[in-house]
């Protein structure tokens, strides 16, 4: 049932523009009308500025493309409800790109936060590999509770990513993931338990250790601090849409976790 039950909204999606993912807008409606999905919202990785970390994102010139499908989508699927959103690092620098730009000129309806890099000691530094010890990841927990404090962001992506190459759960990631999750909990932003980390571990070999994200004893605190919890895919294919999205709910049901306000979150769809 709860196969059933919980399946008919992801606000995590992608689409071709950020060079890893397959598909585009209209791709990606098709497939939540065939899983019988009511809301969908799309959350690629933003496009910034200036143009950094291009590798995996859109360029600054293709935002009016991004939005131009999006609300080609509304036409063309009147029977889903779409939002427009997008995945976003936490540049303090562009704040108001975020704020005036996307939300205000673009009418963005909601925005993803998400740890793929942090601020060590005013250095960025990849999340993937990057949060191996103690100290960095201090830095990775302080940037994201900055991120939530910024008002900016309806819930967090994967906020336990630092499980894919942390090797083992001691005092250091839970204190840092209890400094997170009670940020979320007192700022209610929800904190997202990502399918596609579900994926990535049913993929991988038994002797692989990494990726360990959603990482069971971080979503055990979540319960504990009473934290706002959010399901999504993370789809990076049209195929992926709720690809073990059911595994992710199981968790959220069997540790008995709260969910973030969805409804809220559904109404600002158009
Ligand atoms: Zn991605
Ligand atoms: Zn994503």
């Amino acid at each position: 049932m709860i196969e059933d039950s919980h399946h008919k909204h992801n606000f995590h999606t992608h689409t071709f523009r950020c060079k890893h993912a397959k598909g585009d807008v209209d791709d990606y409606c098709r497939r939540a009308l065939e899983l019988g999905m009511e809301t969908l919202g799309f959350s690629d990785h933003t496009a910034l500025p200036d143009d950094r970390w291009l590798v995996a994102r859109m360029p600054y010139a293709e935002l009016d493309n991004y939005v131009a499908a999006i609300d080609r989508g509304r036409v063309d699927f009147p029977e889903l409800k779409i939002l427009k959103g997008m995945e976003c690092e936490y540049v303090p620098a562009f704040k108001a790109f975020y704020s005036e730009e996307l939300i205000g000129q673009y009418g963005f309806e909601f925005l993803v936060g998400a740890s793929h890099f942090f601020l060590d000691d005013g250095e960025w530094v990849g999340t993937y590999g990057g949060t191996t010890d103690a100290a960095s990841l201090r830095a990775y927990a302080d940037y994201t509770v900055d991120m939530m404090r910024s008002g900016l962001f309806d819930f967090i992506a994967h906020p336990d990513l630092f499980g894919n190459c942390y090797a083992t759960w001691d005092a250091d990631t839970a204190a840092c993931s209890r400094d997170i999750l009670e940020a979320a909990r007192d700022l209610d932003v929800g904190m997202e338990i990502n399918a596609l980390g579900m994926r990535k571990q049913a993929r991988q070999k038994t002797e692989d250790p990494f990726p360990l994200y959603p990482w069971r004893p971080f979503w055990e605190l979540a319960a504990e601090v009473d934290a706002p919890v959010i399901v999504n895919s993370d789809a990076h294919r049209p195929e992926d849409l709720q690809g073990l999205t059911g595994q992710a709910y199981a968790l959220r049901e069997e540790l008995k976790l709260r969910e973030m306000d969805i409804e809220a979150l559904c109404a600002r769809g158009h």
